[in-house]
């Protein structure tokens, strides 16, 4: 089996298993009694934030860890919430954990504003600027679109946003960068960075809300008062001690340039087919790509039974008709079901990938065939 969906999640590295199981079994104490024992755990979670801070590239601020990305999204946007005539903008193109979120401050009466994409998939900065204003609470927008790898410039963004509301808070959800490009936050200057273990070889369940200022954060559970009151509930120390092993052992340039030589390798092999039209993106982790005539779930399915598993966008909304982020840039209802998603892993091969693209093509020629 080829995995090529990692976008969606990736295996665990199998070295973590271990470091999960010291912490679920021997070392397993409740950080926050009050025995030696419990303390020491909160004294490695400590060390792991600061580890965590390091990665990130910030020198101030703090984490607070999560079950994972959906609710570090829900907890930086509602917990800066802020009753009065506050309005909020988002791209169009975030997952639905953001998205979605969005919506409901709509329902709730919030002036929501909803910026495009432009044909590169990145978010329109042009209309950002024009929506951008005085009463602006809180900008959400990505690093990097989980459905086509489209690269945001945080710094431009962050600069469109300062120029016009000083005070507006700015939440980055980093899920598909965070340990694939390197990021420092304190170049992008923003309040709020997302990131989820299992987007890079970690466990599922587990993730981390960067957050500059947590005196502008409000807590949106109530319970014990963990993570400084702002995520009650006993924390998930083997996840976290997992996620702070794996973010560690990666080596973001080395990976990089390997997934890069894989996307290339697998973009030469489909463009041989005219009939394939790939999206440029600039992460290489990410590759979107229509396959004129052929429905892009009857390809999913076809290539499963070839050993190929690809994926066909978010994967949280693969299953509703539509996707508003392909048709903000541009591609009509036909291509957008035309389309499936590649995604990459370091641990790949070239022969892999390889063997994937010719697979691909064949399975679609085959059903081409068929339909034409
Ligand atoms: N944001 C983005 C960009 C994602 O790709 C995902 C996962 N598909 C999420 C948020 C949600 O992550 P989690 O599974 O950790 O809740």
């Amino acid at each position: 089996m080829i995995y090529l969906d990692n976008a969606a999640t990736t295996p665990m590295l199998a070295d973590a298993v271990g470091v999960y199981q010291k912490y679920a079994c021997q070392s397993f104490y409740n950080p926050s009694a009050g025995y030696r024992e419990a303390q020491d755990i909160a004294k490695q979670i400590k060390e792991a934030k600061e580890r965590l801070l390091v990665k990130l590239g910030a020198t101030c601020g703090d984490i607070i860890y999560t079950s994972g990305a959906t609710e570090s999204n829900n907890l930086a946007i509602m917990g800066s919430r802020r009753n009065g005539k506050w309005e909020y903008v988002f791209s169009v193109g975030e997952h639905p954990s953001v998205y979605n979120v969005a919506k409901e401050l709509e329902m709730q009466g919030f002036k929501v504003h909803f910026v495009g994409l432009s044909s590169t998939g990145e978010i329109n900065y042009e209309m950002l600027a024009s929506v951008v204003n005085e009463k602006t609470r809180l900008v959400s927008v990505m690093h990097i679109s989980n459905e086509t790898g489209a690269v945001n410039d945080i710094q431009r963004i962050v600069g469109v946003i300062k120029d016009k509301a000083r005070n507006a808070l700015i939440h980055v959800d980093g899920v598909q960068a965070f340990c694939k490009v390197p990021i420092c936050l304190n170049a992008f200057d923003v309040d709020f960075y997302t990131i989820s273990a299992h987007k890079f070889h970690g466990p599922k369940g587990v993730g981390a809300l960067y957050v500059k200022n947590q005196k502008l954060l409000k807590n949106i559970v109530f319970g014990g008062g963990q993570e400084n009151g702002l995520r009650s509930g006993t924390e998930n120390v083997a996840g976290i001690m997992a996620m702070d092993y794996v973010a560690n052992q990666i080596d973001i340039l080395s990976n990089y340039n390997k997934v890069q030589a894989l996307k290339a390798c697998m973009v030469k092999i489909l463009s041989e087919n005219k009939n394939v039209n790939i999206f440029e993106s600039k992460s290489p982790y990410i590759l979107s790509v229509g396959f004129k005539g052929v429905n892009g779930e009857t390809l999913m399915r076809a290539l499963q039974d070839q050993g190929v598993i690809v994926g066909m966008g978010s994967a949280c909304s693969a299953k509703k008709s539509g996707n508003r982020i392909l048709e903000s840039i541009g591609f009509s209802k036909e291509d957008v079901k035309q389309r499936i998603r590649i995604s990459f892993n370091s641990f790949l091969s070239e022969q892999e990938v390889a063997q994937a693209g010719k697979t691909i093509l064949k399975v679609y020629n085959e059903i081409w065939e068929k339909v034409k």
